[in-house]
């Protein structure tokens, strides 16, 4: 371990297992360790720095809106905020846009909208909302309430009342809930990130917006993963043929800079009034001006690349030694290996390539724009892992 491992250990909260690497730089798809080694970055930052790492674009807008002016509250008007949440709504249909700072106060922003909307229409007691067994939608208490993974809430109790958990697929399961009580939204993930790369069933998720539309729940689709091009869609509930009435999304949004995003539809669109809600950095004029930089660069040329990309992954990796399965769609995939999958990440850093893991699979969120030789020899050397 390296003094400033050492120093991370002893300073750092508890809370990371890291893998024993530093990063010091690095350069699109490409970062180097203090000892200049040089890894494939498969991970992105967990779907982050979606045009890589010091992306030129993205930097020079941020440095350019660093020179005007850093920060001003909300107290007052700044451009990039704005011009991002035009860009949103006019992309996704969505009628408004609150900006936080993260997916969880993404998801905090729309649980907030949800009992405001319901509780105001149908009574006080209508505030429930339905997620899924093996969703992630968080760590703030109220979204951990909404994960649907036990093993994250204990010691945490009591946690934000209010969250019940169906299983994915289970429509009849979701139609006798809201029938047993009011039922203010549901919450879903299109495609279960860190519950494993498990992309949902088409027919369940049109079948649950019908529903949903039937008995006036709201949908609220969690897109703080999937988001801003990662599955080949701007926004994966787009594959999906429905519009929800609430996307959450950050992660990706921000290429590297800290931001969530509550976009708002018709419905909903007036549901929060002055001093419902607030944030003092949410729709920083920085950050806001990176990812505006990244969501103009999401256009139909690169989300076809993604596409293919995609194909070059599931079709390299299909029915290669030690590998079971793949899952996921655009570039978020799913490997489930033979040997255990952090043994895999573990096997691929010591080769030179970065991969994160979600539950029992390696799981792969590249930059949008890696280019082509990259990712194949990343899969290569991944494959060579899982082969040993
Ligand atoms: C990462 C993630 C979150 C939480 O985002 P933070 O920025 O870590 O708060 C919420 N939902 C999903 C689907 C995620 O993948």
């Amino acid at each position: 371990m390296s003094i400033l491992q050492e120093k991370d250990r002893r300073y750092i909260a508890n809370t990371y297992a890291r893998f024993p690497v530093t990063i010091v730089s690095g350069k699109g798809s490409v970062v180097f360790d203090e000892d200049g080694k040089r890894y494939i970055d498969m991970g992105s930052g967990i779907g982050v720095t979606s045009f890589g790492i010091a992306d030129e674009v993205w930097k020079n807008a941020v440095t350019a809106q660093l020179d005007l002016v850093q920060h001003m509250s909300n107290l007052y008007y700044t451009a990039p905020d704005a011009a991002l949440a035009e860009l949103l709504c006019g992309r996704t249909g969505m009628k408004k846009v609150f900006f936080a700072n993260s997916g969880a106060e993404a998801n905090e922003c729309a649980v907030k909208v949800a009992r405001k909307y319901a509780q105001e229409r149908r009574g006080r007691d209508c505030y429930r909302i339905i997620t899924l067994n093996n969703s992630f939608h968080g760590r703030t208490l109220t979204t951990l309430a909404a994960t649907g993974q036990a093993h994250y809430h204990e010691l945490f109790q009591p946690l934000t009342p209010g969250f019940l958990h169906a299983d994915a697929g289970d429509l009849d399961g979701i139609a006798r809930m809201m029938e047993k009580e009011p039922i203010a939204a549901v919450m879903i993930e299109c495609i279960q990130g860190e519950g494993g790369v498990i992309p949902l069933d088409p027919a369940f998720v049109k079948g649950l917006r019908a529903l949903t539309e039937r008995e006036g729940v709201l949908m609220i689709i969690d897109e703080v993963q999937t988001g801003n091009g990662r599955t080949g869609a701007l926004y994966a509930y787009m594959n999906y043929g429905i519009t929800p009435d609430i996307v959450t999304t950050a992660k990706g949004l921000g290429g590297g800079l800290p931001i969530g995003a509550a976009l708002l539809g018709e419905k909903v669109e007036n549901t929060l009034g002055f001093g419902d809600h607030g944030s003092t950095f949410g729709g920083n004029p920085v950050c806001c001006a990176g990812a505006l930089s990244i969501l103009e660069r999401i256009d139909d040329r690169l989300l076809e690349e993604v596409k293919q990309k995609s194909r070059m992954i599931f079709e390299s990796f299909d029915g290669a030694k030690g590998i079971l399965s793949v899952s996921g769609m655009g570039l978020m995939i799913g490997i489930k290996t033979e040997k255990p999958a952090s043994q895999i990440a573990a096997g691929c850093l010591q080769k030179g390539v970065l991969c994160l893991t979600a539950k029992d699979k390696l799981r792969l969120l590249p930059a949008l724009n890696i280019p082509a030789e990259l990712l194949r020899e990343a899969t290569d050397l991944i494959k060579s892992v899982c082969a040993e």
